[in-house]
């Protein structure tokens, strides 16, 4: 694969100024060295959920297979019924959905059907059965009925051999069943992303250990997990590595010979950032960013021995807003889904004043409710970088673009909201 290398492609062909990079120049980067999983596995269509299709699936039948009653009611011929007055006819046998009517319908005769029964050859026309008199293997039946109606022709969902679902889409509930539906047991799919992570820091422990003095608890990890199980990664967890180049360096290499996508919080910010920048340098290519964003400064993008690096900060909720804003999209376009469409933002009245300094985007955490007036949103309260529980709370972010100062309470302001994301 003829891959563009990071580095010059990004000094010869941009301005940037990566001491305040703005965040939609940042995803257009990363977006231009995505190059998507290629290998296919097939899979059962009861584990095919999440995953992403490699093929198109065709369909092997026309949906419906024949054509069927929309009503329960009456098969009938559209010619013997009078314009508008009444006609009766002779109920000549019955269609069940699972037991159609063994012969052809002829002139002056009704079927008795059900929704979905197979309409007898002859019949052209669904009247419904509010709209007869029946009595005595007869049916009287009035005017005004429109040739055709009621009916669900065959193939009108889907013709054979047309394309049911299509290549790069990523299979929800209702895609399952659609496969179901056409008897397909199985399907191609790309194979699943594999995505290795590590926390840095020397004052971290893992669950089960007990901290001392200074120390505290790896929640990153434990996000960053949980966010990747939701978007159908293969995890591999490599644990808490401390601020120490050999080990550090270590756990790259053995990370990048794992993985599609090498994840990593903490050891970015000024300062941490020195050693980690030397040694990646050495490694491969990776670029350092200033995001002008609030959380989540300190970001850095870029390729380790043909693995796509994501260099997180350490806090975490500059974590969880870095990851939602450029790795998500990354990983589902890596994974083979396409196309990735923006992830959906509505504005709606904001009942909090929230203090915001122009210059930086801002991804306050919010909470959206609905009132006697509409949907509304509130801030979960202090939004410190280290508050976890702010997100912990909230059902949305609220999306404070560059230029914005303070919001007065009752201001329109954009949300994306956590809930099909996240
Ligand atoms: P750093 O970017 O490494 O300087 O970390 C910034 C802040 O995030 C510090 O307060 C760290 O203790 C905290 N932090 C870093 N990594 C983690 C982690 N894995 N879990 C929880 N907090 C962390
Ligand atoms: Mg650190």
């Amino acid at each position: 694969m003829n891959e563009p290398t990071i580095l010059p492609a990004l000094s010869c062909a941009d301005d940037y100024d990566p001491n305040s990079m703005p965040v939609p120049k940042a995803r257009e980067v990363i977006s231009r060295f995505l190059s998507p999983v290629t290998a296919i596995e097939r899979v059962h269509v009861r584990a095919a959920l999440g995953r992403v299709l490699a093929a198109d699936v065709i369909s092997p039948l026309n949906v419906p297979a024949h054509d069927n009653s929309a009503m329960d009611g009456y098969a009938v011929r559209h010619a013997d019924l009078k314009g508008d007055g009444e006609v009766t006819l002779k109920v000549a046998g019955s269609a069940f959905a699972g037991a159609p009517y063994a012969g052809s319908l002829e002139a002056g005769e009704a079927v008795r059907i059900m929704t979905g029964g197979v309409v007898p050859p002859g019949a052209d026309t669904i009247v419904m059965q509010e709209h007869v008199k029946a009595a005595e293997g007869r049916v009287t039946i009035g005017g005004g009925h429109r040739k055709g109606q009621n009916l669900r022709l065959a193939g009108e969902d889907l013709k054979a051999g047309e394309p049911a679902l299509k290549q790069g889409q990523r299979l929800r509930p209702a895609d399952v069943g659609l496969i179901a539906s056409l008897g397909i047991p199985e399907v191609s799919v790309y194979r699943r992303l594999r995505v290795a992570f590590f926390s840095t820091g020397d004052e971290l422990v893992s669950i089960g250990t007990v901290p001392k003095e200074g120390q505290i608890y790896d929640s990153n990890r434990y996000t960053i997990y949980a966010m990747l199980e939701r978007l159908g990664c293969e995890v591999l967890d490599m644990g808490v590595v401390r601020d120490d180049p050999k080990l550090i360096e270590d756990a790259f290499s053995r990370a990048a010979e794992s993985a599609d996508v090498v994840i990593t919080s903490g050891g970015v910010s000024v300062g941490e950032a020195d050693f980690v920048k030397d040694l990646l340098d050495k490694l491969g290519e990776v670029v350092f960013w200033k995001i002008a964003m609030k959380p989540g400064r300190p970001l850095a993008y870029g390729r380790i021995k043909g693995a796509h690096f994501f260099g997180l900060p350490g806090n975490p909720v500059s974590v969880m807003v870095t990851f939602y804003q450029f790795v998500r999209d990354a990983l589902l376009t890596l994974s083979g889904e396409t196309p990735v469409g923006p992830t959906p933002s509505f504005r709606v009245p904001c009942t909090s004043a929230l203090k915001k300094a122009p210059g930086r985007t801002e991804f306050q955490r919010g909470v959206l409710t609905q009132g006697a007036d509409g949907w509304s949103v509130r801030v979960t309260g202090e939004q410190g970088s280290g508050i976890l529980r702010s997100m912990s709370e909230a059902n949305c972010f609220i999306i404070l673009p560059t230029e914005q100062g303070n919001v007065t309470p009752g201001t329109i302001v954009e949300v994306q909201v956590l809930d099909g994301i996240v």
